[in-house]
């Protein structure tokens, strides 16, 4: 007999990009904004503290409202959570346990692990030779999964094929989850698709396009039967995920449209220059419709990770066998990505 559940036991866990403590780096190894959030963040959290004796509002309503609002949904067909990862965990609860799900071979690798976590048979179908989604091979008659823009390709996939895989999926009795953590620098989205589908799940975060990586919080929206079934999960899990903080916090950020679209439009730019000049140095890159660029460093790119680790760059590399020759560069300022574009370029063209 072990001390360890055999749940404990058998899983696998994730992997995050490394947070060093000990040393400035131009951080771009976990997609985080390299702008600071809202200054309305600042205000809303000022002066809370008094107030944190409370439980915060379980139901985290002024901020299911500002999403709802920008979004242009009922603050019904919303649900929040610790960061979309609890979002996603939930889901994963709440429409896949015991079921087959398919995700793309080469996706965000929280789903694998939180398959293991909730039993789900999970089988990956994978990418086409150009990296983008494999959408007839998808569509088995069970639930899907996939991120889009997909991570760690930067591909989107058009609402069109979304659509079809929605339409799939409902006539199967199954949930699409769509993890949209990185739609805010994409062209589409699937919030269309809600008006229609009531078996669409959208999972989207503060992370990246809100600043907000340090606060953890993440949002789902879909029909009030799905919303149901995640506060379900969530009641038996921790009835108050969001704290007073990330609520004010999260509900300021989303308020302020004109900053997000601001800093946005910076990173969109400093990456369509960065992937502009790598293409022009003959450096394969891939198109992306997210705040990171996925590269292709030479046979391993190990070396030039490490290479640019020394020269104080932390970027993204994933050692399995697809993904090996391809680094994760996530956009830092206008600044940084042209300092950093030298070093890939002066790096993998050994120049
Ligand atoms: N989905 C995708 C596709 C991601 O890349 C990330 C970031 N690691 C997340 C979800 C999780 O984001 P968070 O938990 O910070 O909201």
């Amino acid at each position: 007999m072990a001390y360890e559940s055999d749940l404990a036991l058998r899983l696998v866990p994730y992997t995050a990009g490394e947070q060093p403590k000990d040393r400035q780096f131009i951080k771009l190894n976990t997609n985080e904004n390299p702008y600071p959030p809202s200054p309305k963040v600042a205000e809303a959290i000022e002066g809370l503290c008094d107030s944190l004796r409370l439980y915060p509002d379980m139901e985290a309503t002024q901020l299911r409202e500002a999403i709802a609002q920008v979004n242009g949904v009922e603050p019904e067909m919303v649900f929040c959570g610790n960061g979309s990862d609890e979002v996603l965990a939930f889901a994963f609860a709440a429409f896949f346990a015991g079921k087959r799900l398919l995700t793309p071979d080469v996706t965000y690798s929280f789903y694998p692990v939180y398959a293991n976590l909730f039993g789900v048979e999970h089988e990956a179908v994978p990418l086409k030779a150009d990296f983008t989604v494999d959408v007839e091979g998808m569509m088995q008659g069970c639930p899907m999964a996939l991120a889009n823009p997909n991570a760690p390709t930067g591909i989107e996939l058009p609402q069109s094929e979304i659509r079809r895989m929605a339409q799939h999926a409902r006539d199967n009795g199954a949930v699409l989850l769509v993890d949209e953590a990185y739609a805010a620098f994409a062209q589409e989205t699937a919030v269309p698709l809600l008006k229609e589908f009531d078996n669409v799940l959208i999972v989207r975060t503060f992370s990246k396009s809100h600043a907000l990586a340090g606060m953890r919080v993440g949002y789902a929206m879909g029909s009030q039967r799905l919303i149901d079934a995640l506060r379900r999960i969530r009641d038996s899990f921790n009835s108050y995920p969001l704290d007073r903080l990330a609520q004010a916090a999260a509900t300021a950020s989303m308020l302020d449209v004109d900053y997000t679209a601001k800093t946005v439009a910076l990173v969109v730019a400093a990456r369509d220059r960065a992937f502009a000049r790598l293409q022009e140095s003959g450096i394969e890159v891939l198109k992306s419709a997210t705040n990171f660029l996925f590269v292709k460093a030479g046979e391993d790119a190990a070396p030039v990770q490490k290479a640019l680790r020394e020269e104080g760059i932390l970027v993204r590399h994933f050692g399995s066998p697809r993904l090996k020759s391809w680094l994760r560069v996530t956009i830092g300022t206008t600044e940084d990505m042209e300092k950093v574009t030298d070093a890939l370029i002066r790096h993998i063209k050994g120049e």
